[in-house]
């Protein structure tokens, strides 16, 4: 079912003391001050923070755990790699795949993604599933080819059921932690765009309940313009996710 959800990327962010005092403030904020919002809030912190930041996520409330990554197999020899059935079993709801980053720097591809997509879901976490054009692509006009063929080769192998499990992230690469914001206008003509390939790979129900996120700079000032576009349902934040005051504005711009 669509939601609103403002999920919080921490990357390779905090430390334990970092973590302890950022989600007590947010806790308390989002108890007094974003309770009326009707956003789900996802905080997605560094592998090892997760029961930490877990324990200190009330229960049954609007907070919830997400991981930035898990590896495509069950378990087995794979020194340094985490499984989804790890993360599950400590609490772990949502996780990131397909992040531009983890695309970039650790070389994930489509097949990959499909692979750890399968995994994540076998172990009953909901993915977050990030797509985005580079600069370069956005100026040569190919945007929504390139967007076309990320959702197509990473994401519309999956049965219907599995698809509903998924939360889609607009993330375009050119926005990324540069302080350079798609527009308003930039980011539902994405979205709009996602949700009609969603229509077409599964069917008009399913694009009705595909939640779907905007990320790249979002921040405080600009997300109520962003969310109050008929096919943007909230956002995944970086840098603003690291300020309890900033994620919490953002959590109430619905
Ligand atoms: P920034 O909000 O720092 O631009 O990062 C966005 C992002 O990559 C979230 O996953």
């Amino acid at each position: 079912m669509r939601k609103n959800i403002v999920a919080g990327n921490w990357k390779m962010n905090t430390t334990l003391q970092d973590a302890q005092a950022l989600v007590s403030e947010i806790v308390h904020m989002v108890q007094d001050e974003a309770a009326s919002s009707p956003a789900e809030v996802v905080i997605c912190p560094p592998f090892p923070l997760l029961p930490v930041v877990g324990r200190l996520l009330p229960e049954g409330g609007k907070l919830h755990l997400g991981a930035q990554n898990c590896h495509q197999k069950e378990s087995g020899a794979f020194t340094g790699e985490v499984s989804a059935k790890l993360l599950a079993s400590i609490g772990t709801e949502y996780v990131i795949l397909g992040h531009s980053e983890r695309r970039q720097y650790f070389r994930e591809d489509d097949e990959l993604l499909s692979q750890k997509l399968k995994a994540a879901l076998g172990a009953g976490l909901k993915p977050i599933f990030c797509v985005g054009e580079s600069l370069e692509t956005r100026e040569a006009d190919e945007t929504f080819k390139f967007i076309e063929k990320q959702l197509k080769d990473g994401l519309f192998h999956l049965s219907n059921e599995e698809f509903a499990q998924v939360v889609i992230a607009y993330e375009p690469i050119w926005a990324i932690g540069t302080g350079k914001t798609a527009t308003s206008q930039q980011a539902q003509e994405v979205h709009a765009f996602i949700r009609e390939q969603v229509a077409r790979a599964y069917d008009a129900e399913q694009a009705q309940n595909t939640t779907i996120l905007y990320g790249g700079s979002a921040n405080a000032q600009n997300a109520r313009e962003l969310f109050s576009q008929p096919d943007v349902d909230g956002g995944l934040i970086g840098g603003a996710s690291l300020k309890s005051r900033d994620f919490t504005e953002i959590i109430k711009s619905f």
